[in-house]
C-alpha cells in the first residue's frame, strides 16, 4: 500500500518505519526540514530502542522516504496517517490546531479517494469535526473516509509496542475504510477492535487515565508505607498477584510525566466537563501526581529548612528511561521549585533532549554521573536509568559534601545503602534522613 504519515515525531516516525518494515511504501512528511534531512541520512532524531537499525534498514530497502513536500505526498498516497502534536492548552482543552492545519492541507491537495487515519490523540468528536471541515473546504464526500486509530506505544519500547501491541483500535464509519485498515494490519499478530469513531477516541483517553490513576494510587500507598514502616515493593507485589489487578503499573515513585499521561488525563476531565460528567477520580489522580513529583523538594525542605546555596544533584532529566523526551518530566518541576528556593543545581542525564538547556540555561550540566556528585548536598534520582541503579555508593560518598540520596525511582539496593551508611529517602521503602 502507498502510505503517507504526516508528522515525523515519536509516533509518526515509529508508525512510518513499522509500516515500511511490513512491506508498504511509506512517505513520511514533516515541516521541520532539519528532521527530514537527518532522517533521510539515517540519523535518528529521537532516542529509541532499535530505531537506528530499523531506519537504515528501511532506507536501504527504499521502503521509506522523508520529505517536506506534503502536497505531492498526499496525491501519491492511498492512506494518509496524521501523527501531529495535540498539546494541552492552559485551560486543559486539547489544542488540535496542528490537525486542523493538516486537514486544510489535505483539502487543498486531494486528487482522488483517500483514507485519512488519525493517529494523534484527539478529543471525542474530532472525527466528526474533521469530516465537516473537509466538506466545508469543498472536498466531495465520496473523496475520503476518516478513520480513528489511536496509538498506544510506550516511548522507550515504541517499535516493539507498535509491532506487538495489546490491541489495535479502529474507529470507522465506512465498510470500505474498514476493509483497507483490516488489510493494512493483517500482518500484525494483534487483536483488532473495530468500533465507532467516538469510542475509539475515548478508548485512548480512558486507557491513559486508568494507568495514570493506577500510578497515583500506588504512590499514595507508598507514602503511607514510609510512615508505617511497610515496604511498598512487597505491598505492590502482593496486590499485583491478584489477577484482577495485575502487577503492571504498580511501581511507586515521584510520579508520571511525558507527553501523554499529564495532558490526556486533563483532556478527559475537560471532555467530561463538556458532557456534564464530573471525573472525580481522574481529577484526584492528577492532583496526587502534581504533589508527588514535588516530593523531593518537600523532603529537602524538611531536612534543611533553607535550601539557599545548597548544591543539589539531579540524576535524570527525561521522564523515564529509554527515551530522550523531557516533556512534563518530574525533574523539570523539581528543578523549577529548587531554583526558586535558591539552590545550585547540577544535572546529569546522558540522553536528555538538548531543549532542556533552553528551559534551564542557568544550571550546571555535567558530562559524567560522578562529576555531578562533587560538592553536592543531596542527589535526587528522578529517572529510572540503569546507570543510576548500579552507582558505586562508596565513590558517591567520597564525592558528595553530604552523602544524601532521594531515590525517586526506588532504584538502589537497600542493603548497599545501609552498608554505606547513607542518608536515604525512598518512595515507600524507608526513610533514613
Ligand atoms: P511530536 O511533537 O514528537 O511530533 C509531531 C511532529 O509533527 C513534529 O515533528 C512536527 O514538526 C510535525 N508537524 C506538525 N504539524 C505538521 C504539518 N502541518 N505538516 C507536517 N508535519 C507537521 O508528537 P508525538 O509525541 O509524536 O505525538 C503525536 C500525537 O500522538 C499526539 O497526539 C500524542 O498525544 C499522540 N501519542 C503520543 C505518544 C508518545 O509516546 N509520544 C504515544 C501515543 C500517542
Amino acid at each position: 500500500m502507498n502510505i503517507c504519515v504526516i508528522g515525523a515525531g515519536y509516533v509518526g516516525l515509529i508508525t512510518s518505519l513499522c509500516f515500511a518494515k511490513q512491506g508498504n511504501r511509506v512517505i513520511c512528511v514533516d515541516k521541520d526540514i532539519e528532521k527530514v534531512d537527518k532522517l533521510n541520512k539515517g540519523i535518528p532524531t529521537i532516542f529509541e530502542e532499535n530505531l537506528e537499525e530499523l531506519l537504515n534498514e528501511c532506507l536501504t530497502s527504499k521502503t521509506i522516504f522523508f520529505t517536506k513536500d506534503i502536497h505531492q505526498t498526499i496525491r501519491d498516497s492511498d492512506v494518509i496517517f496524521i501523527a501531529v502534536g495535540t498539546p494541552e492548552m492552559d485551560n486543559w482543552d486539547v489544542d488540535i490546531s496542528q490537525v486542523t492545519e493538516v486537514i486544510n492541507q489535505i483539502s487543498y491537495s486531494i486528487n482522488d479517494y483517500k483514507i485519512i487515519v488519525n493517529k494523534s490523540t484527539v478529543p471525542v468528536g474530532t472525527q466528526k469535526y474533521v469530516k465537516e471541515l473537509l466538506i466545508r473546504n469543498g472536498v466531495s464526500k465520496d473523496k475520503f473516509d476518516i478513520v480513528s486509530n489511536p496509538e498506544f506505544l510506550r516511548e522507550g519500547k515504541a517499535i516493539y509496542d507498535f509491532l506487538n501491541g495489546d490491541r489495535i483500535v479502529i474507529g470507522y464509519d465506512s465498510e470500505k475504510a474498514k476493509m483497507v485498515m483490516e488489510k493494512l494490519y493483517s500482518t500484525f499478530n494483534t487483536k483488532v477492535v473495530f468500533t465507532q469513531p467516538e469510542a475509539a477516541e475515548l478508548i485512548k483517553y480512558a486507557s491513559n487515565a486508568f494507568l495514570a490513576t493506577k500510578i497515583s494510587f500506588i504512590n499514595e500507598i507508598a507514602n503511607l508505607c514510609n510512615k508505617v514502616g511497610a515496604n511498598i515493593e512487597t505491598v505492590a507485589y502482593a496486590i499485583g498477584l491478584d489477577k484482577r489487578i495485575s502487577p503492571e503499573f504498580l511501581k511507586a515513585g515521584i510520579g508520571y510525566g511525558g507527553s501523554c499521561f499529564p495532558k490526556d488525563t486533563k483532556a478527559l476531565v475537560k471532555i467530561g466537563e463538556k458532557n456534564e460528567c464530573d471525573f472525580k477520580i481522574v481529577n484526584s489522580a492528577i492532583k496526587v501526581n502534581e504533589e508527588q513529583r514535588l516530593l523531593p523538594v518537600k523532603v529537602l525542605l524538611d531536612k534543611y529548612k533553607s535550601l539557599k546555596g545548597k548544591v543539589i544533584t539531579i540524576l535524570g532529566l527525561t521522564f523515564k528511561a529509554g527515551t530522550n523526551d523531557i516533556r512534563e518530566s518530574p525533574s523539570l518541576f523539581i528543578i523549577e521549585e529548587l531554583l526558586k528556593q535558591g539552590t545550585i543545581i547540577k544535572a546529569y542525564d546522558s540522553e536528555a533532549s538538548p531543549e532542556i538547556k533552553q528551559i534551564f540555561p542557568n544550571i550546571i550540566y555535567c558530562h559524567s554521573l560522578y562529576d555531578s556528585l562533587i560538592d553536592s548536598h543531596c542527589a535526587v534520582i528522578c529517572t529510572d536509568w540503569e546507570e543510576f541503579s548500579t552507582i558505586d555508593l562508596s565513590m558517591l560518598k567520597k564525592k558528595m559534601k553530604n552523602p544524601m540520596i532521594i531515590d525517586g525511582r526506588n532504584l538502589l539496593d537497600l542493603e548497599e545503602v545501609k552498608k554505606n551508611n547513607l542518608q536515604y529517602y525512598s518512595v515507600g521503602r524507608g526513610n533514613w534522613i
